[in-house]
């Protein structure tokens, strides 16, 4: 079905690890869709190293399931480009593999498409308890922070569920670049946003992957690709240091004249040289992020590797025409 025609809907869930998520996900996909028109469903494992790939193997021999493995982990955000670069669908709805975003809310992100929304995305309600106070309190700051020095406005609560039209699938699809912060990119589009509310569900499997670094790669993902106003902390700093220095060269300047007394002043002198040892290594370091990013970019490396997909497993089993293409 899948291959001879496009399908009306491609659902693309990154999977690292999850592979006790990948029969029940699919399960509980078909049975969402099967109201909603043609679909295929591709999982993208993302170099896991448990048995999510036999399961998707085993799970392909349904044409509704594709996959693609990657050689090894490259990351969500990759996952997601390239579930974006596989899917044949006029609407493509990205989210978790790990129930946590509830396959029930598909049927409204599809109604919304079909009454012309080209992005309809969605929004973690706040009341969500399984979040902690701190995860909660720094996503909140972080995106404060990138509205005042980013070019998107990403509400808190925003998460990497969302449907996309197959127009703008096809233009970001046609993007280059490695720093993927698909949350930001969709809106950085600028075409109109539809928002769905919606509460997390509980992971089903397995454990969360984003560690606190991850997490902090991520945030600084985003900022490098939203804002170039950090290189700017050097202007600000320097501006605020000269003023600061100003006022101590008129203080040495009186008191040289005016105040008799012995020389005193270690403890200043020492202040001074650590917090401007601090303030250049900071921009030292905020530098080093962004000219590594163009390094980066400069290698023109591609952004993954795929090992293999649905088409590789059948043309090796049954052979080829299984696995045809038009
Ligand atoms: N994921 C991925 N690659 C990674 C980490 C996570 O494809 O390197 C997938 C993961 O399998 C899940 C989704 O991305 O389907 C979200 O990850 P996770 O549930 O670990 O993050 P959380 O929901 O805790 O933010
Ligand atoms: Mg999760």
């Amino acid at each position: 079905m899948t291959d001879m025609a496009a399908p009306e809907f491609s659902i693309v869930l990154p999977a690292h690890n999850e592979a006790g998520a990948i029969a029940p996900m699919t399960t509980a996909l078909k049975s969402v869709m099967a109201t909603l028109g043609s679909f295929e469903i591709i999982f993208v494992d993302d170099g896991s190293s448990d048995g999510t790939l036999a399961a998707l193997r085993a799970a392909s021999t349904d044409p509704a399931i594709r996959y693609v493995s990657f050689t090894r982990n490259f990351g969500h955000q990759e996952a997601l480009r390239a579930g974006l670069h596989y899917a044949q669908g006029r609407a493509v709805v990205l989210m978790d593999a790990d129930f946590e975003h509830p396959p029930e809310l598909i049927p409204d992100l599809v109604d919304l498409w079909r009454d012309g929304a080209k992005i309809v995305v969605t929004q973690r309600m706040d009341d969500d308890t399984q979040v902690s106070a701190m995860k909660r309190l720094t996503s909140k700051l972080y995106y404060r922070l990138l509205d005042t020095i980013g070019d998107v406005h990403i509400p808190p609560g925003s998460a990497d569920f969302m449907l996309l039209d197959r127009r703008v699938v096809d233009l970001i699809t046609g993007l280059e670049g490695h720093d993927m912060f698909l949350r930001g990119l969709v809106r950085w589009l600028g075409f109109p946003l539809t928002t769905v509310p919606f509460t997390r569900g509980k992971r089903l499997d397995g454990a969360s992957k984003f560690t606190m670094r991850r997490m902090v790669e991520l945030a600084i993902t985003g900022i490098a690709a939203h804002s170039v106003r950090p290189l700017r902390i050097a202007v600000w700093l320097a501006l605020a240091f000269a003023s600061v220095g100003l006022l101590l060269v008129l203080y040495s300047i009186v008191s040289f004249f005016f105040v008799p007394r012995t020389v005193v002043g270690w403890s200043s002198i020492m202040a001074a040289i650590a917090i401007l040892g601090a303030a250049q290594l900071l921009v030292l370091g905020i530098i080093g992020e962004y000219v590594g990013r163009i390094l980066r970019e400069t290698r023109k490396r591609p952004n993954y590797i795929v090992a293999e997909t649905e088409a590789d497993m059948k043309a090796s089993q049954g052979g080829r025409s299984y696995g045809f293409r038009p």
